[in-house]
This record gives C-alpha cells, structure tokens and sequence, in this order.
C-alpha cells in the first residue's frame, strides 16, 4: 500500500492463459474442428492479428511474472484475482478440455506460488463432463488453494441452469467458494445478428448473453435449490441491477399467468436472489455512476473492483475511481474487503 491510501487495491477479473493454450486455440481454428462462429469471430481475430491491442493482449495473457507485475506495479494494483481467459476449456472436444482444464489450474498454482503475495486464483473446470468438472473444483480448491471457479458462460450453447451440469454448483456449495461467470462470445444463434454491425464482443454482446445467463439460473430455481451458493458478475452486473425492478414485475406477471412451463413461481422474488447470491465487479467500468447505482440498490458489500487485464489496461482509470466521491469505508470494501472477504484472501 503506498501513497497514503488506506486500501490495498484488489483487482478481481483478470486473465491469462497457459502459451499452450493458444496453441489448442490455433489449431482448432485451423483444422475447423469448431462449430462456434462467435469463437471463430473473435479467436480466430485475436490468434493471429497484427494489431498493437491483439500483440498486447497475447504477449501479456501468457505472462504472469515480470510484466504482469510491472504492470500492476505501474497501475498501483496491489493483488490480483486471476483466471483462466474466455471461453477457456469451453470450446474444446469434452476430453482435451478435462485435461487442460487440470493442465491450466496446475500451471495457475505455479504462478501463484511465485508470487505468493500478489496473486490468487480460480479454477478452471470443464462443464462438458459435470462430473470431471466437480472433481477438479475440489481438487483445485482443497489441493491447490483455488478460491472459486471460473466459467466462461455458455458452452458450445448449453447453459448451467441445466440440471445435468449442477453437481458443479452443488460442488462449489459444498466448497464454500464462489463460481465467476465471465463472458463467453455470444451463442451461435445470437451471434449473427449482433455481430453483422459488430456489436458481438464486450461493447454489448458479451454482456446481453451472459446477463441471460444469469436470469436462465435465477429462473430455473438454482438459488432455491443451492441458497448459499454465491456467483459474481463483472461488468457493472452485466446490466441487470439497472432493470431489476422490471425483471421483478415481468417474473411475477409471467408465473402468475402460467405462460411458460419453464418459468415456475420461485421461493422468492429475482432481486431477492440478486442481493444474497450474486456479487458485482466494475471489470471495464471505470465510471463512477453505475458503481454507486449497484452499492445503492444491491448493496455496499456486493460491489467489487475488477481492471479486466489485459483486455483493458489503463492506470488511469484506477486514478478515476480512486476519486469516486463515496464514502471511505464503501471505497475501502469496494477495492479491498469485500474481495478479500469473498475470496478469503
Ligand atoms: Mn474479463
């Protein structure tokens, strides 16, 4: 802690990846093993494009020492929270992405064990076996120290509100840790119409898939089923606190009118579960509105700081929140505590 703040900064949505893991990448892409045009869209762009940003994010995903801490030192980010990039073991064939999934959180723990005092992790898991996914959670978190999961929305389409998928929540209710759903590039259905104007990737499509991410497991009754299991969101909450009212209204008007089969009465309303199972990260919203807007209607303690490395890289922008006008104590939970509280750091 330096300067004379009386906060360390907690940065709690930054990415990397194993240099092997951009080799799978290439290589799906190549042999066009995948079927998924948002992955092709974006990968296929960021494998092997010339651009300042594309070099940038590559050559720093893939390191976590010297750089890396350079960069946290430049920027004043005291610890990091790292995990595995977008869309991880997602997209590959169901056993490469067991074994990397493993591969990746083992190489996680030795980054972190290098820099004991700068990082934390999450681990990696793969939904395409739920119950290999299950098993590395807990290795990753009793073995490894992990202190939650890290998933990459939806896989090849499919969402977790299937309940195929949920011994990974029932694993990390048991394991008292939190499960990070962090963007994926839209589903194959989504991706066309948003991608013909270009608005597929993290100006908009990002966060339209996986806030309906999230609202498929609010409305599934995965929090009835699993009450103390806790996710965060990034992204100023993928937008949803700002309609939380309407979602209340829409929810209780569609179940009262019995429309949908898959859209049952809940235990309690979705701002319920919104305020008691989810936690929110700024990650890429250096703007103090949205920030003091979820503190207000969620709560203090349920808003976190995330940069979003290396996607989005910039000093500056800790300086602005730095001079949010808030009070100390919710600026101190908002860099500091309330990540250290939840990743038990
Ligand atoms: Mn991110």
């Amino acid at each position: 802690m330096a300067e004379g703040r009386d906060y360390l900064r907690i940065a709690t949505e930054e990415a990397f990846c194993p240099p092997e893991m951009l080799g799978v990448y290439a290589k799906l892409i190549d042999t066009k093993q995948v079927d998924d045009p948002g992955f092709l869209g974006m990968w296929g762009f960021y494998i092997s494009s010339p651009t300042a940003r594309t070099t940038f994010i590559r050559d720093h995903l893939v390191d976590v020492d010297e750089k890396r801490i350079a960069h946290m030192d430049a920027a004043g980010i005291d610890k990091a929270v790292l995990s595995l990039t977008a869309p991880g073991v997602q997209i590959m064939p169901k056993d490469t992405a067991v074994g990397f999934a493993t591969f990746a959180n083992d190489w996680l723990a030795d980054a972190i064990a290098r820099h004991p005092d700068r990082y934390v992790g999450l681990a990696a898991a793969a939904p395409q076996d739920p119950a290999a996914a299950a098993k590395e959670i807990e290795r990753a978190v009793t073995r490894l120290g992990m202190r939650g999961v890290i998933i990459s929305s939806h896989t090849l389409g499919e969402y977790l509100d299937d309940q195929k998928f949920w011994p990974i929540f029932e694993a990390a209710e048991a394991l008292d840790v939190p499960i990070y759903i962090h963007p994926n590039t839209p589903n194959r259905h989504m991706y066309p119409t948003l991608a013909e104007k270009g608005l597929d990737g993290a100006i908009y499509g990002f966060s339209v898939e996986t806030g309906m991410h999230i609202l498929r497991i609010i409305v599934a009754g995965v929090f009835d089923r699993f009450p103390r299991l806790q996710i965060v969101i990034g992204h100023v909450g993928e937008s949803l606190p700002f309609t939380l009212y309407r979602i209340d209204y829409m929810h209780r008007a569609s179940t009262l009118s019995g429309r949908y089969e898959a859209m049952k009465p809940l235990k309690r309303a979705p701002s319920d579960y919104m305020k008691e199972n989810l936690h929110y990260t700024n990650s890429g919203v250096a703007w103090a509105p949205p920030i003091r807007f979820i503190q207000d209607v969620i709560g203090v303690d349920r808003m976190m700081y995330a940069m979003d490395y290396p996607y989005q890289y910039l000093p500056a922008e800790v300086e602005t929140l730095d001079a949010m006008d808030m009070p100390a104590a919710d600026k101190k939970a908002f860099f500091q505590t309330n990540a250290e509280k939840l990743f038990k750091m």
